[in-house]
């Protein structure tokens, strides 16, 4: 298996050198990684957790060497880039000016509100749980027609510290399922969930189910912020993916999808 999703410390809240992750990924008999750590974003949007567009290059000087010095370990170079309505153009510059392997669009922000941080998590307080749902899956689809992403990452995120609406939200993802299957991305199935409080991985497997019936691709992630974290729980994720159909999972190379088999 491949490991697609990690940071790096220039993100301010991840620990650990590359080279350190690809130590830990062979350890845990991964074929490669790809680094994706939080993209650049434009000087007004969330800067105390990711790189600067000055620090960019750092980042790809420092992954060309892990990479060099990993032989025929595969170490891909990507991003983890956000999508918020207003920053489309910043980031289709940022993913043209280099030869990425892979990139992840992430939804983390509902208008102004980061719900995944837990600082403004007594937000949800306040809020229609079904509402924030179907805003954050209308904020997916948009994201899914940019054409600017590979796959979208932890696609229920919502749910990262337990909101999980009584109906569920399996009805509410549909249309987001639907357009990521017709624009041909790849879903990021992201082992960090299973280290939230909600504990289960992100997207649930009534999502993983559906998506497996839409044909949407999976890409294995484990959204490591410490080398210790790379490949979490990658054989209960391939069990998760395998009871509801899935056979292989991708990794990306040079923008590319190659697949192996689950
Ligand atoms: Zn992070
Ligand atoms: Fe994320
Ligand atoms: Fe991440």
């Amino acid at each position: 298996m491949y490991d697609s999703h990690m940071h790096t410390p220039l993100c301010r809240h991840a620990a650990g050198t590359p080279a350190e992750y690809v130590q830990a990924a062979k350890k845990a008999g991964l074929k490669g990684i790809v680094m994706t750590d939080h993209s650049p974003m434009p000087p007004w949007f969330d800067a105390d957790v990711r790189m600067s567009l000055e620090e960019l290059p750092f980042y790809h000087a420092m992954l060309e060497k892990t990479r060099a010095q990993a032989g025929d370990f595969y170490v891909g170079i990507g991003l983890e880039a956000d999508f918020h309505p207003g920053a489309e153009s910043f980031v289709h510059k940022l993913v043209s000016a280099y030869p990425y392997d892979y990139i992840i669009g992430s939804v983390h922000y509902i208008g102004a509100w980061p719900f995944d941080n837990p600082e403004f998590a007594a937000e949800f307080e306040e809020r229609d749980l079904r509402e924030v749902y179907a805003e954050y899956f209308k904020l997916v689809t948009q994201a899914a027609r940019t054409g600017l992403f590979h796959s979208i990452g932890h696609l229920d995120l919502p749910k990262k510290f337990g909101h999980v609406p009584a109906e569920g939200y399996l009805d509410l993802a549909e249309e987001a399922l639907q357009v990521i299957a017709g624009e041909g991305l790849s879903l990021d199935v992201n082992t960090a969930g299973w280290r939230k409080k909600v504990g289960e991985i992100y997207p649930s497997k009534a999502v993983l189910a559906r998506a497996f019936e839409l044909e949407i691709p999976v890409v294995l992630g484990s959204d490591a912020h410490k080398p210790e974290e790379v490949g979490y729980r990658f054989q209960e994720a391939a069990s998760v993916l395998k009871s509801v159909g899935y056979a292989e999972a991708r990794v990306f190379r040079e923008g590319r999808a190659e697949r192996y088999s689950l």
